[in-house]
């Protein structure tokens, strides 16, 4: 039986026919070639129909998902002024996002939230509302932001991060803003308070 590796060439070609915005998504994502539970190839396989096909591996049968990663993040604000990072590794390096990181298994969202906002300004925070989910077509991320509450700490810049920024709604970087999840949080943010 003919082995042949699932490229994102293939994954083109099927969404090219079955749902374009789909396709712009997968085709950004690299060619995985094998089984991380044994090591086996990994096969392209149609498992379902109407669902794209799957890496299903050759040896044990693991079906290997492509997720989209989950991370989670904080508004908060000392003196009506909102709590900014300018990153210190790339991506989007010596940009402006809000406090925030890839949520572990093991943790809840919130948890993460809480955990990212003191490992990169060294806020200690109560995670409160949901200020908004957001994800889109051609990203392979999944951002949770919450308003959080700061309890105590001094903002500083720590983990990954160049320079604390505090920027009252007016002065928002707008144009230096890392990515589009940060700034679609905070048009959602202000406009809810009021802005
Ligand atoms: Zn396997």
């Amino acid at each position: 039986m003919p082995v042949f590796h699932l490229t994102w060439e293939d994954h083109f070609n099927y969404f090219r026919h079955h749902d374009k915005e789909l396709r712009d998504t997968m085709h950004r994502l690299k060619a995985y070639r094998f089984c991380p539970k044994c090591g086996g190839k990994l096969e392209c396989k149609l498992l379902k129909s109407g669902e794209p096909k799957r890496f299903v591996c050759s040896q044990c049968q693991y079906v290997f998902y492509i997720d989209p990663k989950l991370a989670a993040c904080t508004i908060s604000e000392i003196s009506g002024r909102i709590v900014m990072l300018r990153r210190g590794i790339p991506p989007c390096f010596g940009l402006w996002v809000i406090p925030g990181g890839f949520v572990d298994v093991g943790e809840t969202v919130e948890e993460a939230a809480k955990r990212e906002t003191l490992e990169e300004v060294g806020l200690n925070v109560d995670i409160g509302p949901l200020v908004g989910v957001y994800s889109y077509h051609d990203s392979s991320v999944a951002i949770v932001v919450y308003e959080a509450t700061i309890l105590d700490g001094i903002p500083e810049a720590l983990d990954e991060s160049l320079e604390v920024g505090l920027f009252e709604p007016e002065n928002i970087p707008w144009l230096e803003i890392a990515f589009r999840s940060t700034e679609d949080a905070l048009r959602d943010y202000l406009e809810r308070q009021g802005f």
